[in-house]
């Protein structure tokens, strides 16, 4: 076996020429589908290729193909970049190569998810006697939450869940506000409770559930086990729901309170925007990212689960060939996986290399930039505020300059300047539909957007609305 050194410098070259081009380089794709499958799609290799050589060729065959998100200068989705202690300390949990499933196989791994796991609490301000998992997304952290609220509300009903599964259980039902993010759903499909135990609930002008519609729905079944489902963040406007008056309402009646949020929960390390928060630590579970706004890299998400017996209930996992700890804590009693990446380290990274301040900043400078970016493409003809963005988040809708022009065309224009601004390369954003409105989202949540980011965004904006094309 040849020795790693060479191709693993050479590898840092790519890389870091790949950081520094972010500054300039388009943010959306250069190439098209057919490109990428033509580079890409070799005969499946016979014999040994100079790995070095597959590196360089791997790295050419993407150009083009990576969306800028790692840069200063992308807003389409809630995605976010990698802070560079996070990076680094990615880059050497793939060196290190540990099993994080237990104590006994990879220790370190297993102490640092400890101390991530008591940083996290404390960051969000949720109770310091959680338990908690570090998975790979909001995705699992909703599927691993909601696993233990499966668990705790069928034990209320003497049913237990690991041993029977849910045939012949009492019914659970789920409510929730109708602007939920779809992996809600999916997170119930997994888990054997189907979409049809999901109760819609409509939200209001500010995209928030309201007391009396929950406490009518709840009335109507007093004593059916049932999980309530509150959004901290939604993904257009980014909202949330009510904490003080919602979560009692559930609690008399029950109720597990779970709690989405991705981005949203963030809002409560900064002091300018935990307000939104409130309240919101008397739930009973709480999923969140890292990758997305703590700036971790794929895959990194966190399940907290107020009541641990549940949470250990629905997951742990005991063979006679596993080395269990008695003292240390054995990710594998928490996490929906069995061998898994640490990625504790980046998040451990991440949270040390910003501290609680850095945090804040990194949350507060992404809703200032959000704000910025909407205000100023508000000042451009034809541009209108859907929603002016609170936390990160921002709507815009563009108007068609035609007499008499409908919503419709209003919707395509959206669409058409949009498409307009990823083609130029210089920004990047996406449509959705709110209130029946085709919008442009405005997402701020990489580190690297700045005033530079902001301003070439907007004359980017400008352009795109300028362009002779556009009649
Ligand atoms: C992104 C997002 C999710 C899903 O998170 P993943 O990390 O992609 O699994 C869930 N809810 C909200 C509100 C989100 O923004």
């Amino acid at each position: 076996m040849q020795s790693s050194t060479p191709l693993l410098h050479q590898t840092t070259e790519h890389a870091l020429a790949y950081l520094s081009g972010l500054r300039d380089a388009p943010v959306g794709t250069t190439v098209t589908l057919e490109q990428l499958r033509e580079r890409l799609g070799r005969p499946l290799p016979a014999t040994p290729h100079d790995p070095a050589e597959v590196i360089r060729q791997l790295v050419k065959d993407v150009d083009g193909g990576l969306i800028g998100n790692a840069g200063g200068r992308f807003f389409a989705w809630v995605i976010g970049g990698s802070v560079p202690a996070a990076l680094a300390a990615d880059w050497l949990t793939s060196t290190w190569d540990q099993n994080a499933g237990m104590y006994a196989v990879a220790p370190a791994a297993a102490v640092v998810e400890e101390v991530c796991g008591r940083w996290l609490l404390e960051l969000l301000g949720l109770p310091n006697t959680a338990s908690f998992a570090l998975v790979t997304g909001c995705q699992m952290a909703h599927v691993t939450c909601l696993a233990a609220a499966r668990n705790a509300v069928l034990t209320k009903h003497g049913w237990d869940v690991e041993q029977r599964g849910l045939c012949g259980a009492p019914r659970i039902r789920v409510v929730t506000g109708d602007q939920r993010h779809g992996t809600i759903e999916r997170a119930l499909r997994i888990l054997g409770l189907g979409r049809d135990c999901i109760i819609d609930l409509p939200v209001d002008q500010h995209g928030q559930l309201r007391a009396a519609p929950l406490e009518k729905v709840l009335a109507a079944e007093p004593n059916a086990p049932t999980i309530v489902l509150l959004q901290a963040g939604d993904l257009n406007t980014g909202s949330f729901d009510p904490y003080p008056e919602l979560i009692p309402v559930a609690r008399r009646y029950g109720a597990w309170v779970h709690v989405d949020g991705a981005f949203g929960l963030w809002a409560a390390t900064s002091p300018e925007h935990q307000r939104f928060t409130l309240g919101v630590e008397q739930a009973d579970s709480w999923a969140t990212d890292g990758h997305k706004w703590l700036n971790v890299p794929y895959d990194c998400g966190y399940a907290i689960v107020a009541n641990r017996e549940a949470h250990y209930r629905s997951m742990a996992h005991h063979a006679n060939y596993l080395s269990h700890s008695a003292v240390a804590r054995d990710q594998v009693d928490w996490n929906p996986e069995y061998s898994r990446r640490a990625r504790g380290f980046a998040t451990y990274a991440a949270i040390a290399s910003l501290g609680r301040d850095g945090i804040a900043n990194l949350v507060s400078g992404c809703c200032h930039y959000a704000h910025a970016i909407v205000l100023a493409a508000s000042n451009l003809p034809g541009v209108e505020i859907k929603h002016v963005p609170h936390l990160n988040q921002g709507l815009l809708r563009f108007r068609d300059p035609k007499p008499n022009a409908t919503e419709q065309d209003h919707d395509r224009r959206t669409e058409e300047i949009t498409a307009r601004i990823v083609a130029s390369g210089e920004a990047m954003f996406a449509c959705t539909t709110w209130r029946g409105l085709r919008c442009m989202r405005v997402s701020v949540c990489g580190w690297q957007t700045d005033a530079t980011a902001v301003a070439r965004t907007v004359l980017a904006i400008a352009a795109a609305l300028a362009s002779p094309a556009n009649r």
